[in-house]
């Protein structure tokens, strides 16, 4: 029988905890599958802790596992560490609070057998979001699809079952900001993707501040994007060239023309060529710290799905 590993990030969800339990082994208890859950207390302030230990007694060390941080150490380095020590032929990343229906863990598994490599939910409705927030969001995917070389999809959300070959790829990026929406996208395999309708969570709150999504969203575009640091080479470069132009204009104007020289004109026009001439070469400068960028971040060269070499 396959096995299945479900990594559940948990920050502040001690009513949470059991709920999901429930929720899973509702959803799974006529498929053909051996699961367990990989609970990780992101450092909850809360009695997450013991409401998980108290479940991995009553339900058994093989359903139920946990990895505890010292403290809060984010989403993105929870779902790292479930990854890093999952084991399963499958393994499945879900959040706490059912926002991740449960029901949908048999399609996944399905299209998984079909031979997926991975299979991710995506949400077809944002109904009970701040319409802000959903614009945002939207504004977000156009602009990191349209200047790095990743394709998120629109709704497309983290809850993603994959197998040991895709879990090894997202491991193997070891980047400290990381993004997994993006490093699932850059790591490629054959994706499924299942529509679901949004879910409210069923108890306590969420862990996002509208800050704390605009910082994600910087974050999440700043550690796949360079393309900010390469604005600097065409601004410049206009910029120059614009004075360049208006210089050889003034010059001819001022053959044609008798009476006292003012002289306005040649020290805006130095001044714009020589400021554009500093901002190109900062962009000189940005295209090697770019390139700095990709070597620090030590992201494997490729990464390959299938061979016949041993
Ligand atoms: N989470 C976490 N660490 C954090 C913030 C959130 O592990 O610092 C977990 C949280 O417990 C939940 C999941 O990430 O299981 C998604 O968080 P939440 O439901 O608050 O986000 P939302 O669904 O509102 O986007
Ligand atoms: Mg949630």
């Amino acid at each position: 029988m396959k096995t299945l590993d479900i990594i559940v990030p948990c920050y502040n969800e001690a009513e949470c905890v059991e709920a999901f339990y429930h929720g899973v082994e509702e959803a799974l208890r006529d498929v053909e599958v051996e699961w367990s859950i990989i609970y990780v207390n992101d450092g909850s302030k809360d009695d997450t802790l013991p409401a998980v230990k108290a479940l991995a007694d009553s339900a058994g060390e093989a359903r139920v596992k946990y990895l505890s941080f010292s403290r809060n150490f984010g989403k993105e380095a929870a779902i790292y560490a479930g990854l890093s020590h999952a084991q399963g032929d499958y393994t499945v990343l879900m959040d706490a609070d059912l926002q991740h229906p449960p029901a949908l863990l048999p399609q996944m598994l399905a299209a998984m057998e079909e031979g997926y490599d991975c299979c991710g939910a995506r949400r077809v409705t944002r109904q009970g979001e701040p319409k802000l927030r959903s614009a945002l969001s939207r504004l977000f995917y156009k602009l990191i699809n349209r200047v790095t070389e990743m394709q998120l999809v629109q709704g497309g959300s983290d809850f993603r079952m994959m197998t040991r070959e895709v879990v090894q790829a997202v491991v193997s990026l070891q980047e400290h900001e990381r993004f997994t929406k993006g490093i699932l996208s850059w790591v490629g395999f054959r994706t499924k993707w299942i529509d679901y309708e949004n879910v409210e969570r069923v108890a306590g709150t969420t862990k996002w501040s509208f800050g704390g999504l605009v910082r994600y969203a910087v974050s999440g575009f700043f550690a796949f994007a360079t393309a900010p640091l390469r604005l600097a080479v065409w601004i410049g470069m206009l910029t120059a060239a614009l004075a360049t132009v208006c210089a050889v204009a003034v010059f001819i104007q001022a053959l044609f023309e008798s009476g006292p020289r003012t002289g306005y004109a040649t020290i805006v026009l130095l001044i714009m060529f020589f400021g554009g001439l500093i901002v190109f070469l900062l962009g000189v400068i940005g295209e090697y710290l770019a390139r700095i960028y990709a070597e620090v971040k030590k992201r494997p060269l490729f990464i390959v799905n299938d061979t016949n070499i041993a």
